[in-house]
C-alpha cells in the first residue's frame, strides 16, 4: 500500500546513553540518506545476540525501516582498489567469488580516511564472530560430528590457507604501497572471512532482461548459484550492507531486504508490534548452514528449513549389511554400486537430503534405491539394457515426491529397509546419542552457546531422521 517505502527520514531514535561507535555509525547512515526510520532503535539491549534493531512503536507491514544507497555498498566496485582487483578478476575468483570483497575489507580496514570508518569501527571484534573454524578441532569433533558442520570447516580452513598464500599475499606484494604488508597475515585474513560469511549478503541472479526494479528477494551471503554458458557454477558476489547486517536471523522473520535499482530497502513483511525485535531473513537456510556460517542454530522445531545431508554411502552400508551368504551378495551390491558411479547417477561424496517432508532430492536417491533393490535378474537386464528397462521405469518426473514422508510407506518393502537403515546408520554418526541429546537438552538454556547451538543442530538432524525411521517402518 502506501505505507510502503515511506521511509521516515528522521533520525532513529537510538540510545543516548551509547555515545560511542555506534552514535557515530547511525550519524553516518544519516548523512548517507539511509532515512532510518524513527519506529526502530539499534541496541544491545534486549536483542537476541549482541546488536540487534527493535520497534519502538507498531510498525505496519509492507513498510520500509530504512533503505541502503547503493553508492554506500562496500564492494569492490565502490573502492578505489577496484582498479587493481579488476585486472586479476577472473584469476582471483577462480576458485570462489569472495576474494575480491575480501581484498577491499583488507584494503578499506586499513585506510585511516576510508569512507566506512564508521561503519568498520562497529564491525564485531574477533571475539564476537564465534564460528565453529575459529574452535578447536577437538571441539569441532565433539559437538558436531554426525552434523555436516565438521566436514564444512574442514574445507574451509583448507581453503582459507590456499587463498591468503597463492592470492591475497602475492595480490598485495604486487600492489606496494596500498597497505601495509604487516597488516596481513593468515590471521587476520581468517577474521576477515568470517565477518564476510556472517555479514556479507548476495544479490539475488536477476535473470530477467527487464530495466524495471528489480525487488528480488536477497540472501544473506548464500551465494545464489547459476550456471554460465559452459555449464559450470557462476555464483553473484558477496557484499557488506551497512546497517543491514545489525538484523539478526530467525525463520519466522518479519523484516526482508529488496533489493531496487537505487538502493536496497529493509522492508517489514508482516506488522511488527512496539517492543518486537526486527528479524530479518538471511535465506531459507538449515541449521547446519547457520551453524556453519553464523555460529547459531535454531531449537527445533522453530527451523522449518532444516534438513540433514546424509552422505550418499550409507545406503550402501545398507545394502552390504543386507548381503548374506558366499559373497555373491555381496559382489553384486559393489557392481550395481559401480554402475551407478558409472553411470553418473551419482557421485561418491553425494549426499540424500532428507528435510521436514521427506527426502528433497528424491529423483537421485530413488534411483539409487531401485538399483540397490534389484534382485540379480533385474539388475542383469539393467545393466543390458545400459540404464532403465521398462519395468524398472525410468527415473523421471514421476518420482516428483515419491519419498515424501507421506508417501515412503508405498515403497517395496526391500526400499523401505534400505531408507532405514541408512538413517539407523547416520544416527550412529553423531557425537551425542539421539537420547542423550534429548537429555541435555532439558538444560539447554544454561549451556554455553557453542554447546547450545550444536546441541540445537544434533538434535533438530536426529529428529528429521528419527521422523524418517518412522514413514519406513
Ligand atoms: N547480532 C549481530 C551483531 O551484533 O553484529 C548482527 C547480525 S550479524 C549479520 C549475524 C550474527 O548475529 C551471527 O553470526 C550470530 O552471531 C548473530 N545472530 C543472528 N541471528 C541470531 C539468532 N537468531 N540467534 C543467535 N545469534 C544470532
Amino acid at each position: 500500500g502506501d505505507e510502503a517505502y515511506s521511509c521516515n527520514k528522521k533520525l532513529a531514535g537510538i540510545e543516548v546513553s551509547n555515545r560511542g561507535a555506534l552514535n557515530l555509525f547511525i550519524a553516518w547512515c544519516h548523512e548517507n540518506n539511509f532515512q532510518l526510520s524513527s519506529k526502530v532503535t539499534v541496541s544491545r539491549t534486549g536483542s537476541c545476540a549482541q546488536y540487534g534493531m527493535h520497534a519502538v512503536e507498531d510498525i505496519a507491514a509492507g513498510y520500509c525501516i530504512f533503505q541502503v544507497p547503493r553508492s554506500v555498498l562496500l564492494m569492490p566496485s565502490n573502492s578505489s582498489i577496484e582498479n587493481l582487483i579488476k585486472p586479476e578478476n577472473s584469476k582471483l575468483t577462480s576458485t570462489n567469488q569472495w576474494i575480491p570483497l575480501l581484498l577491499t575489507l583488507l584494503y578499506e580496514s586499513n585506510k585511516p580516511d576510508s569512507k566506512w570508518v564508521p561503519y568498520l569501527a562497529l564491525a564485531p571484534d574477533s571475539e564476537a564472530i564465534d564460528l565453529p573454524m575459529f574452535w578447536e578441532k577437538t571441539e569441532v569433533e565433539k559437538l558436531l560430528k554426525g552434523t555436516g558442520v565438521d566436514k564444512a570447516v574442514e574445507r574451509d580452513l583448507k581453503m582459507i590457507e590456499v587463498d591468503f598464500s597463492h592470492l591475497v599475499l602475492p595480490f598485495f606484494q604486487n600492489a606496494e604501497g596500498t597497505i601495509r604488508t604487516e597488516a596481513i597475515n593468515l590471521e587476520s585474513f581468517k577474521r576477515m572471512v568470517a565477518f564476510v560469511m556472517a555479514y556479507s549478503f548476495t544479490e539475488p541472479a536477476c535473470k530477467s532482461t527487464s530495466t524495471s526494479e528489480n525487488n528480488g528477494e536477497g540472501e544473506q551471503n548464500d551465494s545464489d548459484e547459476d550456471e554460465d554458458e559452459n555449464g559450470n557454477e557462476k555464483t553473484l558476489p558477496p557484499m557488506m550492507v551497512p546497517m543491514a547486517d545489525m538484523l539478526n536471523h530467525i525463520t519466522k522473520h518479519n523484516a526482508k531486504l529488496t533489493f531496487g535499482t537505487e538502493a536496497l530497502k529493509m522492508v517489514t513483511t508482516r506488522a511488527i508490534k512496539k517492543g518486537e525485535e526486527i528479524f530479518n531473513t538471511y535465506g531459507q537456510v538449515s541449521n547446519l548452514h547457520l551453524m556453519h556460517m553464523y555460529g547459531f542454530a535454531e531449537p527445533y522445531p522453530n527451523n522449518t528449513n532444516d534438513v540433514v545431508e546424509i552422505p550418499v554411502h550409507r545406503l550402501l552400508d545398507a545394502a552390504k549389511e543386507r548381503a548374506s551368504g558366499d559373497g555373491t551378495e555381496l559382489k553384486l551390491v559393489d557392481s550395481k554400486w559401480e554402475t551407478l558411479l558409472k553411470q553418473e547417477i551419482i557421485v561418491e561424496d553425494d549426499v540424500v537430503v532428507l528435510g521436514r517432508d521427506g527426502i528433497v532430492n528424491d529423483d537421485i536417491c530413488m534411483q539409487v534405491l531401485k538399483v540397490l533393490s534389484m534382485n540379480s535378474s533385474e539388475y542383469k537386464a539393467y545393466v543390458e539394457n545400459e540404464g532403465w528397462s521398462d519395468d524398472a521405469s525410468e527415473a523421471s518426473d514421476e518420482d516428483d515426491g515419491v519419498l515424501d514422508l507421506a508417501h515412503i510407506s508405498q515403497l517395496r518393502d526391500a526400499q523401505k529397509m534400505l531408507l532405514k537403515r541408512m538413517g539407523e546408520l547416520h544416527l550412529q554418526d553423531y557425537a551425542v546419542s539421539f537420547e542423550d541429546t534429548v537429555k541435555k537438552l532439558e538444560a539447554a538454556a544454561s549451556l554455553p552457546a557453542r554447546e547450545r547451538f550444536a546441541l540445537y543442530t544434533s538434535h533438530g538432524q536426529q529428529m528429521l531422521i528419527k521422523q524418517l525411521i518412522n514413514a519406513c517402518a
